[in-house]
């Protein structure tokens, strides 16, 4: 597989030399354009895509969930076998270490496999089947067979924080090629080095296992334009989406702007609070401390899941804690981030809380000496002020949180209650705790995604179990999670099949089922014919 760039857009089998405006990759760690120059798509090239999708939809979906799942495991490989000049390219194009993108490739090719495994073990499908009752009063029951099926070609916005796991091989197009859905990537402007080279290998795997033309295209440029003309598209039946508030928001206005409005599973914004209960407080505050700072600054706090709020009751064990904080964060440096956009509004957002009347600098981070470093901070605030003041509850994308301190534990469910949606939310507590923490997981419940206890929201295990998801803004449809084998059901839809004979009826839903093929038939789980 070349590792060679071109700044093409791959379009199908074909690589295509945009005719609109060109761009460059930005390497932040050193401030300067890399070459080559990347042509952006212009509408006809999105067209081209969209239609060939579109044309590739029923024999894409119409291959054995075997040979999904050979075409998935051949992509893994095939990312993996870029080696050392994939992850040159996401450091330069990203400023991310190496260590951590090199794990990131790793998480990349085991989600492929998931959903490879997962398309192997047939549950996916859902298969249920309710038996003809012939004889039953006053009207017979119809046998009726219902089984997922994919819901068409999909638009994949690759995140830039995550160059490789959220992006172009990433979660949302492997959940959507599992599920049987050709995929149009929208290539993150932040990385089209990294976003060329895994594309290529998706493309040579779609002509290596002989499947449609059009399964897989990728189109980029630094305009929203291409997403736009994407969203907007007929021939799209589904959007997966990881960035900004406004972003995501926009192309749901454009989803529901069609004359077919379609579903966007936007994941936008998460200040993923932590509420120190007040016996671990007691307990244990530094080492609470030395656990937040490591998870505020993971990454340089350019995590969905970075812990951007802390909620405690005010009293020892909360100065404790504050101080262990201030003592802490003076000792870190300052880490490049992803790109120069990302930098600048960070540093607006943090202009924006010196601002705040009501909010007090706890400490922050080693001064920047690099380009596009970020320097960490960490303020403060009463829980009434932060009650009152919305802006305080927007999540600043970069190593920056907030303290929230709370009179007493009704106070600190007050503060749970005024939250926006989650994606996670956290308690560090013990077992003294238990009757705080239990007057206080109903409200959690109804916020967050995921709920923790005693650890720290950074790392999101990819596995059968995970939400990576929750109520808006978190992401704009809390049904669903974008990480996780549970990701595929965002692409798949129910359809029911009433009387149709056995030699109609799609394999999975034959009365002769393969052995091993688990159905629910009549309310009861079972393995094999039905
Ligand atoms: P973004 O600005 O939302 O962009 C993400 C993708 O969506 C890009 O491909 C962008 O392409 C496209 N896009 C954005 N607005 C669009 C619009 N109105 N119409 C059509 N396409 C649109 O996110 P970002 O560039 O990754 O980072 C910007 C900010 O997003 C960060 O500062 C941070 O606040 C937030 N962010 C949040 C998360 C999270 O996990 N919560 C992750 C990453 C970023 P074009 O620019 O080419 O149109």
């Amino acid at each position: 597989m070349t590792t060679q760039l071109t700044g093409h857009l791959l379009i199908g089998h074909q690589e295509v030399a945009g005719a609109a405006h060109a761009y460059r990759g930005f390497d932040p760690s050193t401030g300067r354009e890399l070459e080559p120059t990347f042509s952006a798509a212009t509408p006809e090239d999105v067209g081209r895509a969209a239609v060939l999708a579109r044309d590739a939809f029923d024999a894409y979906r119409a291959t054995s969930a075997g040979q999904r799942a050979d075409f998935l495991e051949s992509i893994a490989a095939g990312v993996e076998s870029l080696g050392e000049p994939l992850i040159a390219r996401a450091m330069a194009e990203s400023g991310l270490p190496r260590a951590r993108l090199e794990g990131e490739r790793g998480r990349t090719a085991g989600q492929l496999r998931l959903f490879a495994r997962m398309l192997r073990d047939g549950l996916w499908q859902q298969v249920t089947i309710d038996s003809a009752q012939p004889e039953r009063q006053p009207v017979p029951r119809p046998d009726l067979r219902q089984r997922q099926i994919a819901l068409g070609p999909v638009a994949v916005f690759g995140a830039s924080n995550f160059p490789l796991a959220f992006s172009v091989a990433g979660g949302d197009t492997a959940s959507a090629l599992a599920a049987g859905c050709p995929v149009i990537v929208k290539a993150h402007p932040s990385h089209p080095g990294t976003s060329e080279m895994v594309a290529r290998v998706i493309q040579q795997t779609v002509v290596e296992h002989g499947l449609p033309e059009g399964t897989f295209s990728m189109v980029g440029g630094p305009s929203n334009e291409v997403g736009a003309l994407l969203v907007s598209h007929p021939a799209v039946q589904a959007v997966g989406f990881t960035g900004s508030r406004a972003g995501g928001l926009a192309l749901c206005r454009l989803a529901r702007e069609r004359a077919q409005p379609i579903p966007v599973y936007a994941e936008m914004s998460s200040i993923n609070p932590i509420f120190l209960l007040p016996a671990a407080l007691s307990a244990r505050a530094e080492a609470i401390a030395a656990g937040y700072v490591e998870s505020l600054l993971l990454g340089v706090g350019q995590f969905c899941t970075n812990p951007g709020l802390v909620v405690g009751v005010a009293g020892p064990g909360w100065d404790r804690f504050v101080a262990a904080v201030s003592a802490l964060l003076p000792q870190r440096a300052a880490g490049t981030m992803l790109n120069a956009g990302i930098h600048a509004a960070y540093g607006e957002n943090i202009a924006r809380l010196a601002l705040a009347s009501s909010v007090q600098v706890v400490a922050t981070g080693k001064p920047a000496n690099a380009p596009h470093a970020a320097v960490a901070w960490v303020h403060q605030a009463t829980a009434s002020d932060f009650m009152a003041q919305a802006a305080l509850h927007d999540e600043v994308f970069g190593p920056s949180g907030l303290l929230v301190s709370c009179q007493d534990t009704a106070e600190l469910r007050a503060v749970a209650e005024r939250l926006e949606g989650q994606l996670t939310a956290t308690l560090q507590m013990d077992d003294e705790d238990l009757a705080v923490a239990r007057q206080l997981l109903p409200t959690l419940e109804r916020k967050a995604g995921r709920i923790l206890a005693n650890s720290f929201p950074t790392g999101v295990e990819v596995s059968y179990a995970m939400v990576h998801g929750g109520p808006f803004p978190a992401s704009s449809d809390s049904r669903s999670t974008s990480v996780g084998a549970r990701a595929i059901e965002r692409f798949l839809r129910p359809v029911c099949y009433q009387g149709l004979p056995a030699a109609l009826l799609p394999e999975s839903l034959h009365p002769r089922a393969a052995p091993g093929a688990w159905r629910l038939v009549d309310g009861a789980w079972r393995c094999g014919p039905a």
